[in-house]
C-alpha cells in the first residue's frame, strides 16, 4: 500500500535518539531545551513549548487564556477532533464555522456573518477562535486578527499540518496574528518526534502559564512563586497542572528532523505541483493555494466530481484495492455521535459537509516515489472517467 503520509527516519535520527539513551537524561535533560530552540529558529517565535501530543499543546494553550466552563470556542469542523475536544476537556463549549470551499480552510465571511449575527441576537461571542491551516496552506490571519480586535476574542492557530509554513513575510508559528499557535509532531505530520506537540507565544504571561500547566503546576523560578525559595530543595505548585512532558528521546529525534524541514517541504511541493498540473482540466477539484503563501502541503486532498460516473465511496475503495492508502480530512467534527450527544446537527456548515461528501486524500509524503505518484495520477485519472 502507498500510504497517505508516512515519517523519513535517517541514520542521523537513529544516533540521535541512541545518543539520548546513553546519556543520563531519558527526559528533562538537555535534548528538550535543544529542541524548542530549534523551534523557536523556525517559526520566529519568542518562546515555544514541546509537549507529548499537539492534544496536550492545544489543552494548555487553551487553559492559559483561561478558558472554562460558560466560555465558547469556536473552530473550523474541517479539523481532526482535538481541536474541538481540547475546549471540552476545559469545561467550555464549542461552535463551529463553516469553511471555504476552495481553500478549505476556516471562512473569514462566514465568521464575520456569525459573529454579527450572535452580537445581535445577544449570545454569546466566542472566548477563542482557532484557525485550522488545513493541509498546510495558511489561513488568512490578517482578517481573523482583525476581527479578534472587533470582538475581544484570542486567537490560537492549530498548526498541525504546517510547520514551516508562511505567508506574506511571516512564518506560521510566529504568532504575528495570534496569541499562540500549536504544532503536532505526529508521524504522519511534517516532522516528527513519535507523539509530539509544541505552543509558540510572544507574550510572556502566557508563556509563564503554560510551563506551569505542562508539569504539574509547579516551579522552582522564584518569580512564579508565591513565596520565598526556601532553599535548593523548594519548589512550589502554584496553579493545576498535568504532565505533558516531551521526553528527550523524542526532542533528539526532533532537532534531527528539523534540520531536513525545509527539504521536507520543498519534496512536498515538486510532487504538489506535480499532482496539479495532472488534474488541471479535469473535472476533480483540489486545494486552491494562495500566490503569496507557502503551503507546508501536509496533505493533498481531491474533491470528487459529483457527477462521476462512480460514486466518491467506489472510487474510494477502488484506490485502496489498487493499493493505494486514500483517506478522508475530514469528516466535520460536529457530525461525531459524541457531538450529536451535545446537540450538534447535520446542517450547520453545508459548505464542510459538502467537501466532506467529495473529499479523498491521496499519497503525498517527501519519500513517495515518481514511480508510485504516477501511478497513482494514472489510477485517479482513469477512475474519474471511468462507466462502471
Ligand atoms: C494531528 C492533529 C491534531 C492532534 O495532534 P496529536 O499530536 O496527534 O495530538 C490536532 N489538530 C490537527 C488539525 C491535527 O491534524
Amino acid at each position: 500500500m502507498i500510504p497517505y503520509g508516512r515519517q523519513d527516519i535517517t541514520q542521523e535520527d537513529r544516533d540521535a535518539v541512541l545518543a539520548v539513551l546513553d546519556s543520563d537524561f531519558l527526559t528533562q535533560g538537555p535534548a528538550l531545551p535543544a529542541f524548542e530552540a530549534a523551534v523557536r529558529e523556525v517559526t520566529g517565535a519568542a518562546h515555544a513549548f514541546a509537549v507529548n501530543s499537539a492534544t496536550s499543546a492545544l489543552h494548555i494553550a487553551y487553559l492559559a487564556l483561561d478558558l472554562g466552563p460558560g466560555d465558547v470556542l469556536w473552530t473550523s469542523p474541517n479539523t481532526f477532533l482535538a481541536t474541538s475536544n481540547a475546549a471540552l476537556f476545559c469545561g467550555a463549549s464549542v461552535d463551529f464555522v463553516d469553511i471555504d470551499p476552495d481553500t478549505l480552510n476556516l471562512s473569514v465571511e462566514a465568521l464575520a456573518k456569525k459573529l454579527a449575527e450572535t452580537r445581535a441576537a445577544g449570545g454569546r461571542l466566542p472566548k477563542i477562535v482557532v484557525p485550522v491551516h488545513f493541509g498546510g496552506e495558511p489561513c488568512d490571519m490578517a482578517a481573523i486578527a482583525a476581527l479578534a480586535r472587533e470582538y475581544g476574542f484570542a486567537v490560537v492557530e492549530d498548526a498541525s499540518h504546517a510547520i514551516g509554513a508562511s505567508y506574506g513575510n511571516h512564518r506560521v508559528g510566529a504568532c504575528a496574528h495570534s496569541d499562540m499557535t500549536v504544532f503536532s509532531f505526529h508521524p504522519v505530520k511534517i516532522v516528527t518526534t513519535g507523539e509530539g506537540g509544541a505552543v509558540t507565544t510572544n507574550r510572556a504571561d502566557l508563556a509563564d502559564r503554560l510551563g506551569l500547566l505542562r508539569s504539574h503546576g509547579m516551579t522552582r523560578d522564584e518569580r512564579l512563586m508565591r513565596g520565598r525559595s526556601a532553599g535548593g530543595w523548594y519548589y512550589e505548585q502554584v496553579t493545576l497542572g498535568f504532565n505533558y512532558r516531551m521526553t528527550d528521546i523524542q526532542a533528539a529525534l526532533g532537532t534531527s528532523q528539523m534540520k531536513r524541514l525545509d527539504d521536507y517541504i520543498a519534496g512536498r511541493e515538486t510532487r504538489a505541483l506535480l499532482y496539479d498540473e495532472a488534474f488541471a482540466g479535469t473535472d476533480i477539484g483540489t486545494q486552491r493555494r494562495s500566490a503569496d503563501a507557502r503551503s507546508a502541503l501536509h496533505l493533498y486532498v481531491l474533491r470528487w466530481p459529483k457527477d462521476a460516473a462512480l460514486s466518491r465511496r467506489e472510487a474510494y475503495d477502488r484506490m485502496r484495492a489498487a493499493d493505494i492508502g486514500v483517506n478522508l480530512h475530514y469528516i466535520p467534527v460536529y457530525l461525531q455521535p459524541y457531538y450529536a450527544d451535545l446537540g450538534f446537527r447535520p446542517g450547520l456548515c453545508p459548505a464542510a459537509e459538502a467537501y466532506h461528501d467529495q473529499a479523498i486524500t491521496i499519497p503525498l509524503h517527501p519519500r513517495l516515489t515518481r514511480n508510485d505518484q504516477d501511478y497513482v495520477i494514472e489510477t485517479v485519472r482513469k477512475l474519474a472517467k471511468s462507466n462502471s
